[in-house]
């Protein structure tokens, strides 16, 4: 009953407004936590996660030959070489960062980045092996998130340096840092990425989420990879509709 009368104000809010452009009507998610939610949940019974809405979720197929070219502007990521703690949090291995990003002309805090293997969002169907999420927030609490994919090939010191501080800490604790980490490494030359709204990937699956996900891939070896899975190797949402939204792409 409360839900049907939430969805009607939104229609009544919507037909005053008139048609809106993709960013004229999307409210923001004022303090909501990035932090990662404490209450267990499994990967492996995903339809009991709950969550309030459902049109607007993530991860997404993203389908190259149906992007749309995006008249926004580009990523300008200033990231400090440091990772503030390392922690095994039972979902993922999760990397604070500290820095700060220019995401389509506004301005964002880079907190914390984390890994799904295999990947969470898939290009014309298909995994990567490995999916890096660079959470960022803003100052009114909108939620921007980065999606890097990676692929087996050379091996990556700074992904190695991570592996490395997980291995040293307790798991659930945040008592290890990274003093010196070239975070850039973890990221493709190219800035170019697909974007869309979406969701968190996990527990609470708050909507709203600015999505870009970079189009270049970035290299770690197959033993990094083995490494990772031996915390998680299916630490990956499901794919979710992708309903009337569009995806768009910036070069
Ligand atoms: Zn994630």
């Amino acid at each position: 009953m409360k839900r049907k009368m939430f969805i009607s104000g939104i229609l009544v809010f919507v037909m005053l407004m008139g048609a809106p452009t993709t960013y004229a009507f999307v409210p923001t998610v004022v303090g909501e936590s990035v932090q990662v939610d404490k209450t267990p949940f499994s990967y492996e019974h995903q339809e009991e996660w709950e969550f309030v809405s459902g049109k607007m979720q993530s991860p997404i197929n993203i389908e190259t030959s149906k992007v749309e070219d995006y008249l926004g502007d580009g990523l300008e990521l200033n990231y400090d070489p440091i990772g503030t703690y390392v922690e095994n949090n039972g979902h993922s291995i999760q990397v604070g960062l500290r820095g700060t990003a220019e995401i389509d002309d506004r301005d964002f805090t880079v907190t914390q980045l984390h890994f799904h293997a295999p990947s969470e969002h898939t290009l014309d169907g298909k995994h990567f092996p490995l999916e890096g999420h660079f959470v960022h927030q803003a100052q009114d609490g909108r939620i921007a998130v980065i999606g890097v994919m990676y692929t087996t090939g050379k091996e990556n010191a700074a992904f190695q340096d991570i592996l490395d501080a997980a291995k040293a800490s307790t798991k659930g604790s945040k008592d290890v840092k990274i003093d010196e980490l070239k975070v850039t490494r973890l990221l493709p030359k190219s800035r170019s990425y697909y974007h869309y709204l979406g969701s968190l990937t996990t527990p609470p699956l708050t909507e709203n989420v600015e999505w870009y996900v970079l189009t270049e891939s970035v290299p770690i070896s197959k033993e990094q990879l083995k490494e990772f899975q031996r915390y998680y190797d299916h630490n990956n949402r499901d794919i979710q509709e992708l309903n009337d939204r569009k995806v768009f792409k910036w070069d």
